[in-house]
């Protein structure tokens, strides 16, 4: 006999995504659970029940409470997995809300001296470190994360990742040509340390960290470099490549006279083996109908960044069509263009970009959870509270934030869910949790 478990029981309104029965993790299809006075049991981070408080099995766990099991009180608060960003960039967490250019300026002006700064370790660990206390405090629970082109700014954002005990898909910045002269490495370089940083890192922390090889965008990128990244890339199962794709105007067209060979900026990147499964492309707002067909046949991700999209005024991502393709996407805060970390503001926006198209919240929650842990391959580990999955979860406390009702918690649940989808942000997370680990909780 070992020793005994600790059970821990959080009870309160469990609201999640769930696999639809019998469809396997990589469908696109799921329901919801809603149970109003719910039992989530989670054992040395895994869960192990999901339950009704009321229910047998429900009272089961709960008179186990005192000897092997702790019960953690989330009454009049909501029960949700946690957060799933897409796409976003930490070296930018200080630029935040310039605005006033589109794309290609706005990285002139504002991000790649901001980026260029991470050639100086302190600078890149006090960002680091500020910006895993950020994710924590936002809810996210998985986020694809842009560093910089600096090896050791790179290894010192894992290590405040592991050090934060956050759940993320990183990795150096690839950029070697039309790039201000301290954000521009040598090819073979910039390869070599990408192999590095990826045999250090990838599956760290106990999987919690995973690698992406990361070039910038077809803008920054020689062929050299491309076809490198994508050999790499073949040749590490499991790891990601993660880069941007179809954002704005001007970077299309640059794009397309630099590869005029390529049909589309996608079959670009397709010609250096860059699309296939765990590939995660931000933005892709200007897609055809043969790139959503490739990106569909070849298990390509987008994330969707729509607060990003309104604030560079890049254009509208093609929700519906993404949709009805079975497309593998979710959502992206793509701080900084995208000025808040939070997912909530990113659902809000994600419907109102669309100028004819209602998404309803639970559809928008699902990309949040479980739809973005699927496109990154992570559905049968995290995304939703389910048995056998790892303890990724939020305590949401609706009446944080004002403009809400103070009884908000006894409406309808597709209510409470509109409610935290158009006026929500970072106030409502009371606790985050990542493999059943306390990773923030708010200040009372
Ligand atoms: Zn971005």
């Amino acid at each position: 006999m070992g020793s005994a478990k600790t059970t821990y029981l959080y009870r309160g309104h469990i609201v999640s995504p769930v696999s639809k029965e019998g469809a396997d993790c990589q469908s696109l299809q799921y329901d919801f659970i809603d149970l109003r006075d719910g039992l989530l049991a989670v054992e040395e981070g895994r869960i192990v029940a999901v339950q009704d408080a009321s229910s047998l099995e429900g009272q089961i766990l709960l008179g186990k409470v005192g000897s092997s099991a702790v019960l953690v009180d989330c009454s009049e608060r909501l029960i949700m997995p946690g957060l799933v960003d897409m796409h976003l960039h930490l070296p930018q967490v200080t630029q935040t809300a310039k605005s006033g250019q589109h794309l290609l300026s706005w990285l002139n002006q504002y991000i790649f001296p901001a980026e260029a700064r991470f050639a100086e370790d302190d600078h890149a660990r006090k960002i680091a470190r500020w910006f895993f206390k950020e994710l924590a405090a936002n809810g996210t629970t998985l986020a694809v994360v842009f560093t910089t082109i600096h090896e050791t700014a790179c290894r010192i954002a894992f290590e405040e990742a592991e050090a934060a005990g956050a759940r993320v898909i990183m990795g150096k910045v690839m950029m070697d040509f039309h790039s201000p002269e301290a954000l521009t490495e040598k090819t073979e370089e910039s390869l070599a340390q990408s192999l590095a940083l990826a045999q250090r890192w990838h599956g760290a922390a106990d999987g919690l960290l995973q690698y992406a090889f990361t070039p910038r965008f077809g803008v920054t990128s020689t062929k050299e470099l491309l076809r490198g990244c994508g050999e790499l890339w073949n040749s590490l199962p499991g790891t990601y490549l993660h880069t941007h794709l179809s954002e704005a105007r001007e970077e299309i067209s640059t794009v397309s006279s630099m590869f005029p060979e390529s049909r589309s900026y996608l079959d670009m990147y397709s010609r250096f083996g860059l699309t296939g499964k765990r590939s995660v492309f931000a933005h892709s707002i200007h897609l055809d109908d043969q790139d959503f067909a490739h990106v569909k046949e070849s298990g390509s991700a987008l994330a969707h960044c729509p607060s990003s999209n309104f604030f560079l005024k890049s254009g509208v991502f093609h929700y519906k069509r993404a949709r009805e393709c079975g497309c593998l996407f979710g959502l992206g805060s793509d701080v900084a263009a995208g000025p808040h970390m939070s997912l909530f503001e990113v659902m809000k926006d994600a419907n109102f970009i669309q100028p004819d198209y209602w998404i309803e919240p639970r559809e928008l929650f699902y990309r949040a959870t479980l739809g973005g842990a699927r496109a990154l391959y992570m559905g049968e580990q995290v995304g939703s509270l389910e048995v056998g999955k790892e303890a990724d979860f939020i305590v949401v406390d609706p009446r944080a934030k004002s403009g809400i009702v103070d009884n908000i918690m006894s409406h309808p649940t597709d209510e409470i869910l509109s409610c935290l989808v158009f006026l929500g942000d970072d106030r409502l997370i009371d606790q985050t949790y990542v493999r059943g680990r306390l990773l923030f909780e708010k200040s009372k």
